[in-house]
């Protein structure tokens, strides 16, 4: 089955098949469980550094869904038709852009650049997770995708940045250059269930931390924002942009901007938690300020978030509680 096929055969109602490169990730899975609730086949690929088989343990005998162990930083081809190819993998946590720096270079590019020759070899749409880490500590606020950004490029989150910044540039030059089928999102925090306990980033610092009667660990005096997105929205936004026509990228976010510690507080609350906040030393270049311009997704793909911050915090409390045995 060819990519044109494919799309006729989805026309028709028929399986397609998307391969989800860290697809044992916190998104990744989320996005797998979406596409096979379409009809989709699905073939994960995770090297596991962060991903886990627990995020997918529940598609263990699930005929449509195949996980494959491996490195997408070393080339690698899959069987049979490609549809989709949704590139999904790489560490996200800043924490981990200390950890393993090297690691989160290379997929962001030698990783990036296989996915795009699988899709260039099955006639596959190709789709790009990057971030709004394009657009660094941003000088314009609210961020449109038609922002540069303020990059540090030598910062220690600049392996990350300048990596989904990479990633971005060389899928325009293979939709310049071979003429390939692409689409790339740019996604804000997004958190909820299948987050690691420890990932470092906000949220799973503040509830496990809330639930377990430790302070939570405020960075520099709090007053840095972000806006929350929950995966349910998220995932709805990426279905769509990769079903749509569009080509440029697309923020997907939510306009629920907060301070850290405005968070801290709303954490403590829901936790109905005995915890105080402790102020740490502010981590280098951390954006002060971070909000999606969402008019391109509202006004090409109809969306937007629809899961109040309460309910999306709410669940992802249970999940850790559950994680925890708290
Ligand atoms: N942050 C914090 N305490 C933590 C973890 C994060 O105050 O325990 C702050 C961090 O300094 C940043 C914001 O929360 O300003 C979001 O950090 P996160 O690591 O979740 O993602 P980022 O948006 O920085 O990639």
């Amino acid at each position: 089955m060819t990519s044109e096929n494919g799309h006729f055969l989805s026309i028709l109602g028929a399986s397609l098949r998307s391969v989800i490169t860290g697809g044992a990730g916190f998104l990744g899975s989320h996005l797998a469980d979406y596409l096979l609730s379409k009809g989709h086949e699905v073939v994960l690929i995770d090297n596991l550094v962060t991903g886990a088989k627990e995020n997918i343990a529940h598609l263990e005998g699930n005929p449509k869904a195949t996980f494959v162990e491996a490195d997408i930083c070393d080339p690698f081809d899959v069987a049979g038709p490609v549809d989709f190819v949704f590139n999904f993998a790489s560490p996200a946590s800043p924490i981990d852009f200390d950890r393993i720096p090297i690691e989160v270079m290379k997929v962001g590019s030698y990783g990036t650049h296989n996915c795009l020759e699988l899709a260039r070899r099955k006639g596959a749409r190709f789709f790009m997770a990057s971030t709004s880490e394009v657009y660094g500590d941003p000088h314009v606020h609210p961020q449109p995708e038609s922002y540069w950004g303020n990059v540090n490029p030598i910062g220690p989150r600049s392996v990350y940045d300048e990596a989904k910044r990479y990633s971005e540039a060389i899928t325009m030059a293979y939709r310049r250059h071979y003429g390939l089928d692409t689409r790339i999102v740019r996604f804000f925090n997004t958190f909820g269930p299948r987050m690691r306990l420890d990932d470092g980033r906000v949220i799973p610092n503040f509830i496990t931390q809330a639930l377990s009667g430790k302070p939570l660990t405020v960075y520099g005096d709090g007053m840095q924002t972000r806006s929350l997105g929950y995966y349910r929205d998220i995932i709805e936004g990426v279905y769509l942009l990769a079903t749509s026509d569009y080509q440029e990228p697309v923020n997907l976010g939510t306009h629920d901007e907060y301070t850290m510690k405005d968070l801290a507080t709303l954490i403590i609350e829901l936790t109905n938690s005995s915890s105080v906040v402790a102020h740490l030393p502010e981590l280098k270049d951390d954006p002060k300020q971070r909000r999606p311009d969402t008019t391109r997704a509202q006004t090409i793909l109809g969306w937007s978030p629809k899961t109040p911050l309460a309910q999306s915090l709410g669940e992802t409390i249970e999940f850790f509680r559950g994680k925890m045995g708290a």
